[in-house]
């Protein structure tokens, strides 16, 4: 293969791999974000279940309360009850203490009502801490995958980045200065693999000239199309005239 194609395929490897590992490094905080927003939104599930609680148990003691000033007076009515001289005060004491005793009996069924959602909001609550529990784990671990992915990628820009600068003092200023006019114009991208008569990175159909020159490997050549520096991954492995691979 023409040195100059291995050097610029070589150049592309190294500036895809450095665009991706700043890409990563760079939005490491973004996804250190994400995750404590995840922490956070459980720890408030916890809580919103936790005053969900505090909040009934409230409600439940205010009946009691309740239920204790009426059970009050209903007692009071049944001591006056003894005391009363006529018929008509009689019944209307009975009629005050039936609607006495009618109250008590609501409210114990809204107490009744408060207890079952007592264990029920009791249950809610295990449920958002075994959450909680697990997306501490989750979290913890995705944080250290993603340090450790960081540390790896930044040893790895510092290991490549002189291979790189070496590359550039080795490369033909042409081959260079295509590879620098185009890679800003594609993405990066300056140099594709033409396969089966395409180039891969534009997809257009190579005339066969052009494209059994590619399978050579020994000159630069650049997509009609996109402009691409193009290279034949099979040309060790394939002649131009073989027969297309099943
Ligand atoms: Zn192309």
């Amino acid at each position: 293969m023409l040195t100059d194609l291995e050097r610029l395929i070589r150049l592309q490897q190294l500036d895809d791999f450095a665009e991706q590992a700043r890409r990563t490094i760079t939005e490491h905080p973004v996804r250190v974000q994400a995750l404590d927003d995840r922490l956070t939104a459980a720890r408030e599930h916890v809580a919103a279940a936790r005053q969900h609680a505090t909040d009934s148990q409230a409600a439940r003691r205010a009946l009691e309360k309740e239920l204790a000033t009426v059970q009050g007076r209903l007692s009071k009515f049944k001591d006056q009850l003894m005391e009363v001289k006529t018929n008509r005060e009689y019944q209307a004491m009975q009629k005050e203490i039936e609607v006495a005793q009618q109250e008590v009996r609501g409210i114990e069924d809204r107490i009744l009502e408060r207890m079952v959602e007592a264990d029920e909001l009791a249950a809610g609550i295990r449920q958002t801490e075994a959450a909680q529990a697990a997306a501490q784990k989750d979290v913890d671990r995705e944080r250290r995958a993603m340090e450790d992915d960081v540390a790896r990628l930044q040893s790895e820009l510092a290991r490549t980045t002189p291979q790189r600068q070496v590359i550039l003092t080795e490369i033909s200023a042409v081959a260079l200065s295509i590879y620098q006019t185009v890679a800003p114009q594609r993405k990066g991208q300056a140099v594709a693999e033409a396969r089966e008569g395409l180039c891969t990175a534009c997809h257009v159909r190579l005339r066969p000239k052009v494209f059994n020159d590619i399978l050579r490997n020994d000159a630069i050549i650049q997509c009609d199309s996109c402009q691409r520096i193009l290279y034949s991954a099979a040309a060790t492995s394939t002649t131009p005239n073989a027969s297309p691979s099943a």
